[in-house]
């Protein structure tokens, strides 16, 4: 129940994690303003999954209903050989997920996401300032200064500007530029129906399941969304973009050529590919603090904690940055215990999140394992995996 005491909230950024900490903090009872640089709503890239952790605040918030009209539900973790496309291991998620964590795994399209969250603030009374960026933070006021345009003021900021954040910028006083990985991504989209004219993808066309493949120097991971109509995969190899570049249009011979050893069947789906394009991968170095010692500014997400998406952890662990400061304010009774339920946000979220952030990468060098002695012995391992722990 929402105590009578409430703030004004300037939340910047309108991504996941900043819709999640809208949602959370405006449900306890406080008025939040988000600000956001780009001119209109919306995410880049097409799936996203969605784990049990972020699926069941979701569901507490009264909005997964919404998401599973369109969610894959997967029925199992397929890992495979690159080579030859042989089952390393074959996991049950599906009812074990809903079992053990009392919510789902979906696959949903990242749009679908972004915007049940943005109609779920809006609904709530979120106010949005668009096409407004952010250049830097004031902590006395405590305000949030914008390009061409007066500061906003309010009485607690929250920085959710993601990878390159001018919040981290403000909160460190001085430039700290997101940490590449040696990573990238290849993002692609396949229509089904394209797929289900190969017999040798039809399974994969149709069983909802989170599709893995373990290759030297990367892996690929696919899974079907909107309903089945389309199969999402990334495929993440090592190695890097020019300086600067976050994202670009991917060549497909490039493409082509990178997997020419790998599995007949893998190769006849990337041919079925029109356009693709490749991230870098980027994580964060643990930050000291993610809080002032004002006690009116806090970050969030990938704005501190950016991991490398081997877990499928990024997203759901800002879900879960917005739903524990939701919950904590939600106790607040004045602008002190404000700043100390910062505290506790901190104490509680750093090392979950840190553990994400390392976990992420332990898994790189397993699925990323070259042929030989040590590949042998995973895919031996493989065979007989304890059933799936998620987070
Ligand atoms: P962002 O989504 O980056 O949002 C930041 C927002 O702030 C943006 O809207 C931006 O326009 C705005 N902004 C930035 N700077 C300013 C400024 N100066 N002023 C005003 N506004 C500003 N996570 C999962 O949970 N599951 C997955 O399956 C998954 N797969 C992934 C696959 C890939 C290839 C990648 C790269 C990531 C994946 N992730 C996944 C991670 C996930 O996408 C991110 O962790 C998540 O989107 C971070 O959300 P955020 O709100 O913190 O940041």
């Amino acid at each position: 129940m929402p105590s009578s005491f409430s703030v004004d909230v300037v939340i910047v950024g309108a991504g996941l994690g900043g819709l999640a900490a809208a949602i959370a903090i405006t449900r306890a009872g406080h008025r939040v303003t988000i600000v956001e640089r780009a001119p209109e709503l919306g995410e880049v890239g097409a799936g996203i999954q969605v784990p049990p952790n972020s699926a069941r605040i979701l569901d507490r918030w009264g909005i997964l209903s919404k998401l599973r009209i369109t969610a894959m539900q997967p029925e199992h973790i397929a890992i495979r050989s690159y080579r030859d496309g042989s089952m390393l291991s074959l996991q049950k998620l599906r009812p074990l997920m809903d079992e053990i964590y009392g919510s789902p795994y979906l696959h949903v399209h990242r749009a679908t996401f972004h915007k049940i969250l943005c109609d779920e603030a809006r609904r709530l009374g979120v106010e949005f300032q668009l096409g407004l960026t952010v250049t830097g933070v004031d902590f006395d006021k405590p305000a949030v200064k914008v390009h061409g345009h007066k500061d906003i003021t309010a009485h607690f900021i929250l920085g959710a500007d993601g990878l390159k954040s001018a919040c981290r910028e403000a909160l460190l006083g001085r430039p700290d530029p997101p940490h590449s990985s040696g990573d990238m991504a290849y993002r692609i989209v396949i229509s089904t129906d394209a797929m289900k004219e190969h017999k040798w993808l039809v399974h994969l066309a149709t069983t909802p399941a989170f599709n893995y493949w373990a290759g030297p120097g990367g892996h690929a991971v696919g899974y079907l969304i909107d309903g089945g109509a389309r199969f999402n995969m990334v495929i993440a190899v090592v190695d890097d973009l020019p300086d600067d570049v976050y994202s670009a249009k991917g060549d497909l011979d490039e493409m082509h050529e990178r997997f020419k050893n790998w599995d007949p069947e893998f190769r006849n789906m990337l041919r079925m590919v029109e356009e693709t394009s490749v991230w870098r991968l980027q994580n964060s170095i643990e930050m000291e603090s993610w809080i002032h010692p004002s006690g009116k500014f806090a970050l969030l997400g990938d704005a501190c904690h950016a991991t490398l998406p081997y877990l499928a952890q990024g997203a759901a662990q800002a879900v879960e940055d917005g739903a524990m400061l939701g919950a904590l304010f939600e106790k607040a009774e004045n602008m002190s215990e404000i700043a100390d339920a910062l505290g506790i946000y901190e104490r509680l979220r750093k090392p979950r999140t840190t553990r994400v952030v390392h976990e992420s990468t332990e898994y790189r060098a397993i699925m990323h394992m070259h042929d030989g002695e040590e590949q042998r012995e995973r895919d031996r391992l493989m065979t007989d995996l304890e059933p799936f722990e998620g987070y």
